[in-house]
């Protein structure tokens, strides 16, 4: 993110909204000569007029690549107390759901039936699932 980017920069300067000039940390850099801009998106676009790699300029300050993206957005699920009635029920029915899988599952591996691969992500996921089902405070 930019607010990542900016305090680590020298002799910043804004030209605009959502453009920066900046000593190049990647040179021995007199003048300015690395620009920066904010996209609508919250990327950042970066360029050193010295000709610098964006990878090298990023890592002379001790950062990666992801510090030019804006943070991943994680699925979450809205708030139980905003959700209709009818939604509740939906999730209610996915709890059900995902338990029943785990419970054929343990069934399955009680009897001796070797599980696949795509067995234990989907068993995975339904404990994802019911742990995020679980942090939203819905269950059965
Ligand atoms: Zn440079």
């Amino acid at each position: 993110m930019i607010t990542d980017l900016l305090p680590l920069l020298r002799q910043v300067k804004s030209s605009r909204a959502g453009q920066w000039m900046a000593a190049c940390p990647a040179h021995h850099d007199r003048h300015p000569s690395l620009s920066l801009r904010l996209l609508a998106d919250g990327r950042v676009l970066i360029k050193c007029w010295a000709d610098c790699a964006v990878q090298d300029i990023v890592a002379a300050m001790g950062l990666d690549m992801r510090v030019l993206f804006p943070p991943t957005r994680e699925w979450t699920f809205p708030k139980r107390n905003t959700l209709p009635q009818w939604r509740i029920q939906a999730l209610r029915d996915m709890v059900q759901l995902e338990r029943l899988i785990l419970i054929l599952f343990r069934a399955r591996v009680g009897r001796g039936i070797l599980s696949t691969a795509a067995d234990r992500k989907r068993v995975l996921q339904a404990i994802s699932r019911l742990e995020l089902l679980a942090e939203h405070g819905v269950t059965l």
